[in-house]
């Protein structure tokens, strides 16, 4: 623009710009960067992070969507990295950090090609290439798993679980893991299906990780409200109520201007009348167990507990909902409503107290349901943010079984999958024609940042084990990958990891491999950011990493 013409502005003058090689450079540090602070989280040897919010909580956690969750990201690209995990986590259930790091290594390399001036087009057009291919190649690597393989099911249990405070009790909640999946299974005609939303998952703090049980039935965190009502219920007839036993509730809230003692006590009588009427609506339908998700007036728990009916208040949603399922109930919302189609059936409901702990509260377990799959987990840990932990350790374990079955296939852990992947990719690249040649070997070359890093986190030499994974895979031997279990002296060694034992589920590399490659082009593709100064402070400048392999 000359000093003459006047400047044209075609944006707001509030508006930060970032126009081509910067943009894309930017772009690419900020997701960099995510990947290198979960980076040191993989694998059983990766370290925890402790994660302070604004009110203070803690949480420490391995779990890579766990820690980008609470990072309260804010970079554009880098939230970008922070979807795939949640992506990953939703489709899959497990694999966050995997497919994170993969995208920030992939990213690194089209940085790289970038720079020797190949276009990002280009550029993407050749991971597209390969991360096709890379999914047919990985079928080939699978390794068939049916239901009746219970070890092979253990296995990916712990394989998911390791690293995540579940160590010494990793047996133990495999087996709880598998057993309760197993019987929520269901063999269907277009394969095994599981319903996860069947495993309800309830935490105790108190007892060891090792007393963490499975229980057929439902358990909630939750006691009687009165104590003369009975602590146990057989043949138990459950009313579900959404609605409050109380007066109180804003649609019959009302004032009364009283003036006289008797007109005190007529309406204290009044309202006894009318709770002493809800109590008789809930008795007359049959019900001998209420799971109510509002409060009970004490008038109407007493009337309750005269009824020999047990009852419980402000049970959350989330739980009525799994008690529905469970016991055949439907949530009834109005008391009017209530009658003997609505309720539902258990064996046996029973309230059982806790000794010992600092919350004497008891548990209410209701058992023998009508729906046999209602299973619940009852987590055990020593303190809160154990239990968390192990929670989330679980739900990986659940994940990785799951998805192992649905599909049916399995593949080897420890990065044989990602070295066998990579040698067949540049196999396959030979082939290939024309720049998009350097692309698809960059893409090739990313996947080794997978055994790369589990070596880096178990304290070994990078180079010298990938040497020697890639030596054993000339060998053809597909199923070697870097064993950080074994051989405890040394960090670890490069074995035969699905014979020891490691094994994850196909589908969970795959998925990483599709939403890493998927937001690498992403973002490869922007070449112009355009952010209004409200994100403020979405846009960084660009400069050096320092650190940085
Ligand atoms: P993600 O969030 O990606 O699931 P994890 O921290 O769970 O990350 O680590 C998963 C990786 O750890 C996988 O690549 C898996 O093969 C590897 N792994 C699991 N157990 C072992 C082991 N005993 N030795 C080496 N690698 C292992
Ligand atoms: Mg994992």
């Amino acid at each position: 623009m000359t000093n003459d013409k006047q400047p044209v502005y075609i944006l707001p003058e509030n508006i930060q710009r970032m126009i081509g090689r910067d943009a894309q450079r930017n772009n690419i540090l900020a997701a960099r960067l995510v990947a290198e602070t979960v980076k040191t989280t993989l694998g059983p040897k990766g370290m925890d992070k402790m994660l302070v919010n604004s009110v203070g909580d803690i949480t420490v956690t391995n779990d890579g969507v766990t820690i980008l969750d609470e990072m309260e990201i804010e970079h554009p690209a880098a939230k970008m990295m922070v979807e795939i995990a949640k992506t990953q986590e939703a489709e899959v259930g497990d694999g966050t950090t995997t497919a994170v790091i993969l995208a920030g290594r992939l990213l690194e390399n089209a940085e790289r090609l970038l720079d020797e001036k190949i276009h990002p087009t280009v550029i993407a057009r050749g991971y597209r290439i390969a991360a096709e291919k890379a999914q047919e190649i990985s079928k080939d690597l699978a390794i068939k798993i049916s239901p009746e393989q219970i070890n092979l099911l253990k296995q990916v249990s712990m394989t998911a679980m390791v690293g995540k405070g579940a160590e010494q009790a990793k047996e133990k909640l495999s087996d709880v893991v598998v057993n309760a999946i197993l019987q929520v299974m269901e063999k269907t005609e277009e394969g095994i299906k599981v319903d996860k939303d069947n495993i309800k998952l309830e935490k105790r703090k108190g007892e060891g990780i090792e007393n963490t049980e499975l229980i057929s039935g439902i358990v909630i965190d939750k006691e009687k409200v009165h104590s003369d009502m009975p602590s146990q219920v057989k043949n138990a007839k459950i009313a579900l109520l959404g609605a409050a036993v109380e007066l109180k509730n804003p649609e019959t809230d009302t004032k009364v201007s009283i003036t006289a003692p008797d007109q005190l006590q007529a309406f204290l009588d009044q309202e006894d009348r009318l709770l002493r009427d809800m109590v008789a609506k809930i008795k007359n339908s049959g019900a001998n167990v209420v799971l109510c998700q509002k409060g009970i007036d004490d008038i109407a728990q007493y009337y309750l507990a005269t009824e020999g009916i047990l009852a419980v208040r402000r049970v959350k949603s989330s739980d009525m909902e799994k008690l529905a399922k469970a016991t055949g109930a439907r949530i009834v919302s109005k008391l009017s409503e209530l009658s003997v189609k609505e309720l539902g059936f258990a064996a046996l409901v029973k309230e059982v107290k806790e000794q010992g702990f600092d919350s004497s509260e008891g548990l209410l377990y209701i058992t023998g349901c009508k729906n046999p799959k209602a299973l619940t987990i009852l987590i055990r840990g020593s303190t809160e943010h154990v239990i968390d932990e192990i929670e989330r350790a679980i739900k990986d374990g659940i994940g990785d079984v799951c998805v192992a079955l649905e599909k049916g296939l399995v593949v080897a852990g420890g990065g044989a999958f990602e070295i066998e992947l990579q040698k067949r990719l540049r196999r396959f690249g030979q082939g290939i024609r024309g720049r998009e040649q350097l692309a698809v070997n960059a893409f090739a070359d990313a996947l080794e940042v997978i055994p790369r890093t589990l070596a880096e986190n178990a304290g070994l030499d990078p180079i010298e084990i990938l040497t020697e994974l890639k030596a054993r895979h000339e060998e053809n031997k597909f199923t070697f990958g870097l064993d950080v279990s074994s051989n405890a002296s040394s960090g670890g060694e490069i074995n035969d990891t699905f014979g020891k034992g490691i094994i994850e589920p196909l589908e969970i590399k795959i998925q990483a491999l599709r939403s890493a490659s998927e937001v690498a082009i992403m973002i490869l593709r922007i070449d112009d950011v355009i952010a209004s100064s409200k994100s403020g402070g979405s846009m960084p400048p660009a400069g050096g990493m320092g650190g940085y392999d």
